[in-house]
């Protein structure tokens, strides 16, 4: 009996998964079901607390009535209640949603996803994890609201009929609150059983390394802007994914989150190479309603300069002194796009071209300038940064950027920060003021020994 209802919901999965937009129907309906399971419950606690009031012969609500209306909800709206309402979807879903994050994964290999034993296990633990989040809502979140807003009916001295209304008005508020909290778990439990089931996919593919993508606009977070770009080894994220389930097998569930980070912020990871990152950061999402993705990476070692310094600046990787020297005399060769560029940039910035075009080639020359390596979609550039403060005490910049892979001079102005959302991966301070503060020091120092 229970086997062929295995069989069947197998079925079904594999059919569902193959589908292009498998995910946003799963996720939907994993949304749907958890709101649903909201209101309903969230109606069956109102209708129980009027019943509840009716059946008290008091005038006004005391704090003993506060306490039974409490209860009387926690039977539509407790853990147990939730958990049941949402058992059959999450069951059904959950497994849904890994296998729909593997098949994307495996057809970027021609290949359909197969559902093995492993797979079967993990998405069973995950999806009791999930129901275990369901259940604990009430403890953590709902009782305490329906708790204040009960104490305080009754502080306020309310009549059963004021109590009755008063109820009516604040269950729309915690009907919107609620629906925030629910699509908020939902989304969470479905990017993350999906990318669960795409670190499966990647390895049945054969795909040893994959590249983070965000989704950049102006709503892409610090923490997803610091990992965009970056290519990690599948094994890692393999690392991340065997703790968190089996932190969730366990029911530690302060040990799930801690193995998977939810960031607020780029948590410093911006300038951190991909090697040293906290193995609680691989994969997505790096927060609550990520976007973030990781796709399959098809480029092999870096071959050649270029490679290289795309590589560093997607890896967050700071480049040796001596390739810092390499990029430098690259950027030395960098001249404007066409003469109808310069025109256009030195117009822009008020200046004549000829002086406007010298600053710029200067500013890549001389060596009192700071060298930064960043990122214009998948280009790597250089930053030739001066800073300086006005006169007014605001610090400022006067950069040069160099585009190294056509050596064309992008464009060379001032403005507050280094930083800009034209960059992929922000730049990157790489080692040394310039080569030549490091050639100064060399020299020094092999004066002093020769003559010591
Ligand atoms: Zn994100």
């Amino acid at each position: 009996m229970d086997e062929s209802r295995d069989g069947l919901r197998g079925r079904l999965i594999a059919r569902i998964i193959k589908e292009s937009d498998a995910f946003e129907v799963l996720y939907r309906r994993l949304q749907d079901a958890y709101t649903r399971a909201w209101n309903q419950g969230l109606e069956g606690a109102f209708q129980g607390a009027l019943e509840e009031l009716r059946a008290r012969p008091r005038e006004s609500v005391t704090a003993s009535d506060a306490r039974a209306l409490l209860s009387r909800m926690e039977a539509s709206l407790g853990s147990k209640a939730m958990r049941s309402a949402l058992k059959g979807p999450v069951v059904e879903l959950v497994p849904a949603l890994y296998g729909a994050g593997g098949q994307e994964a495996t057809s970027s290999a021609g290949v359909d996803f197969r559902f093995g034993q492993p797979d079967k296990n993990a998405a069973q633990v995950l999806a009791q994890g999930e129901l275990h989040w369901v259940g604990n809502s009430w403890n953590t979140h709902t009782a305490k609201l329906l708790d204040k807003a009960l104490m305080d009916y009754f502080e306020r001295g309310m009549t059963r009929e004021q109590l009755a209304q008063r109820m009516r008005e604040d269950f729309a508020g915690l009907h919107e609150r609620g629906q925030h909290y629910w699509t908020l778990l939902a989304d969470h439990a479905a990017t993350k059983t999906r990318e669960m089931g795409r670190v499966s996919g990647y390895e049945q593919a054969g795909i040893a390394q994959v590249q983070v993508r965000a989704h950049l606009d102006e709503r892409t977070t610090a923490i997803c802007r610091a990992m965009h770009g970056r290519i990690i080894p599948v094994s890692r994220l393999r690392g991340q994914v065997d703790d968190y389930v089996a932190a969730v097998q366990r029911r530690d569930m302060e040990a799930a989150k801690r193995s998977w980070a939810m960031h607020s912020n780029d948590a410093g990871l911006q300038g951190v190479a991909t090697g040293d990152l906290p193995a609680n950061t691989g994969s997505p999402p790096y927060h609550f309603r990520c976007r973030t993705i990781t796709v399959a990476y098809q480029g092999g070692a870096p071959e050649g300069e270029v490679d290289r310094w795309r590589r560093a600046a997607q890896d967050r990787r700071q480049l040796t002194k001596e390739e810092v020297g390499q990029l430098i005399e690259r950027a030395k060769g960098a001249r404007w796009g066409s003469e109808e560029a310069l025109k256009k940039h030195a117009a822009k910035h008020g200046q004549d071209m000829a002086s406007y075009n010298q600053q710029a080639v200067d500013r890549v020359r001389k060596g009192n300038r700071d060298v930064y390596l960043a990122s214009q979609g998948e280009e790597p550039v250089a930053v030739f940064d001066e800073p300086y403060t006005n006169k007014r005490g605001t610090p400022k910049h006067q950069v040069t950027v160099v585009s190294l892979a056509s050596q064309r001079i992008l464009t060379s102005h001032t403005r507050p920060v280094l930083e800009s959302k034209t960059y992929d991966v922000q730049p990157l301070k790489q080692p040394g003021r310039g080569i030549q503060k490091w050639l100064t020091n060399l020299l020094t120092a092999m004066k002093k020994s020769s003559t010591g």
